[in-house]
């Protein structure tokens, strides 16, 4: 099969066009038209083997992440996604391969409203790159640097459940059954916050999303908003323990419980910041999009992260975040 067969088979013929892109696959570009009073929003991911995904993950599974982790970045600025592009590179042409993880991507894909809309495709070691582009009203895009002193934190889900998993293949920890397909899932099919994002705009006054582990993504925040921040322990030991965890309880320490929480990435959750006064509307967000929220802790002046224990104590900050060219 030659390249524009690949592509029409597997890329062309199955991504449906949606909302405002104009041109689609086939052409030297695609176009798409921005509803007016819009700014784009775009972002770009690359996924390699063995650093992002493991050689046993199953090609559907890959393709859904392929584009979950983009969308999510969408996601964070509280953008809405129209389109994306594909940049695949791949050893050989296998159709099974190919069949599956076009699966995969194109129904993520649809169940957003974001087309394929071109790409690039070539012989090499395995790596995907996809860009997406999105639209949020001008001036309304959620940032890393809007948090304030006083502004609650929030965070979507049940971050930790990926690294779990990660854990489980390691073969570090072992987890039953039902518990281990559960967070096999979260990890190999995270569902990006899109309608969060989308609910949050006028609300939060900063938000991320959750790549590279809770409090190394909260740093961001605080970085580029000059603020601290203490975070509640209680509200971390009560995400590790959720309903969600349950079939782990009694199987892991409370410090173990904290490190999957606070440093375990590949989360693909909203973590962001919020005025106490949007408190009502905060809650109202998650409802609206059926997503779980959590207020973890608040914004400090003091550029300083503090973890603090039910009574006030202070946790020393051991937890590391995950960093590609560390260790
Ligand atoms: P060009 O020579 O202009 O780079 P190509 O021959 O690479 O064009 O691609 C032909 C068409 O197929 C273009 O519209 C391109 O965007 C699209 N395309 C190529 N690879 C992919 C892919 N993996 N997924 C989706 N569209 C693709
Ligand atoms: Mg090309």
């Amino acid at each position: 099969m030659g390249e524009f067969d690949l592509i029409e088979r597997y890329f062309k013929s199955a991504a449906k066009t949606h909302g405002r892109v104009d041109l689609g696959i086939g052409d030297d570009c695609a176009l798409i038209s921005p509803a007016p009073g819009m700014q784009l929003a775009i972002s770009s991911d690359m996924l390699v083997e063995g650093r992002h995904f493991l050689s046993t993950v199953s090609p559907e599974a890959l393709g859904h992440k392929a584009l979950a982790v983009n969308l999510s970045d969408l996601a964070a600025c509280g953008a809405q996604p129209l389109g994306f592009t594909l940049a695949l590179a791949m050893p050989r042409v296998d159709a099974s391969w190919l069949q599956g993880f076009s699966e995969g991507l194109l129904r993520l894909a649809d169940a957003h409203g974001c087309a394929l809309v071109g790409g690039d495709t070539t012989a090499g070691p395995l790596n995907i790159c996809i860009t997406v582009f999105g639209q949020v009203p001008s001036g309304q895009a959620l940032l890393r640097s809007g948090a304030q002193a006083g502004d609650d934190i929030y965070v979507s889900g049940s971050p930790g459940q990926a690294r779990l998993a990660l854990e489980a293949f390691r073969g570090s920890i072992s987890l039953p059954e039902a518990a281990f397909a559960q967070m096999r899932e979260r990890m190999e099919r995270p569902q990006p916050r899109v309608a969060l994002g989308l609910a949050l705009r006028g609300i939060a006054s900063s938000c991320i999303d959750v790549s590279d582990g809770l409090l190394g993504d909260l740093r961001h925040i605080l970085k580029a908003s000059g603020t601290g921040a203490d975070i509640q322990l209680s509200a971390i030991d009560s995400i590790a323990n959720n309903a969600v965890f349950m079939p782990t309880n009694g199987h892991f320490s409370q410090e173990f419980g904290r490190q999957m929480v606070l440093a375990g990435g590949d989360d693909y959750e909203l973590l962001f910041t919020a005025p106490q006064a949007q408190r009502e509307a905060v809650r109202r967000a998650a409802i609206a999009a059926q997503v779980p929220v959590t207020r973890i802790g608040s914004v400090t002046a003091q550029p300083e992260l503090r973890l603090l224990e039910a009574d006030g104590a202070l946790l020393e900050n051991s937890f590391a975040s995950f960093d590609h060219f560390k260790s």
